[in-house]
């Protein structure tokens, strides 16, 4: 048995703060941050406490390839263990 998760990650340098990722996403996981960066930019944070169906909406819209979702496979294990994997899942992050 498995518990799959998402991990959303939004490369800063990439986004443009268009908001179309944040208009596609279902769960209202993304929101343009108030504050803008160095470049200017207001670019899309992701909120912590939404859930992620790991649709790839967002991923898939975003013009500039700013957003990464990352599938997390955590395995049932029996008491007194702690093994935790990351599958091949949808996208893994380089390096790892
Ligand atoms: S679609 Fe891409 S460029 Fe536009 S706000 Fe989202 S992450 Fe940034
Ligand atoms: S994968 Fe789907 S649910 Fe998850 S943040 Fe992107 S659009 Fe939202």
């Amino acid at each position: 048995m498995s518990d799959k998760r998402f991990e959303i990650t939004v490369l800063d340098h990439l986004c443009k703060g268009c908001g179309l990722c944040v208009a596609f996403c279902e769960q209202g996981k993304l929101y343009i941050r108030a504050k803008p960066n160095r470049r200017g930019v207001q670019t899309v944070a992701v909120r912590a406490e939404a859930d992620c169906t790991g649709c790839l909406q967002c991923a898939t819209i975003c013009p500039d390839g700013a957003v990464q979702v990352t599938r997390i496979e955590v395995w049932s294990t029996p008491p007194g263990s702690s093994a935790k994997g990351r599958s091949a899942g949808v996208e893994e992050p380089a390096g790892t």
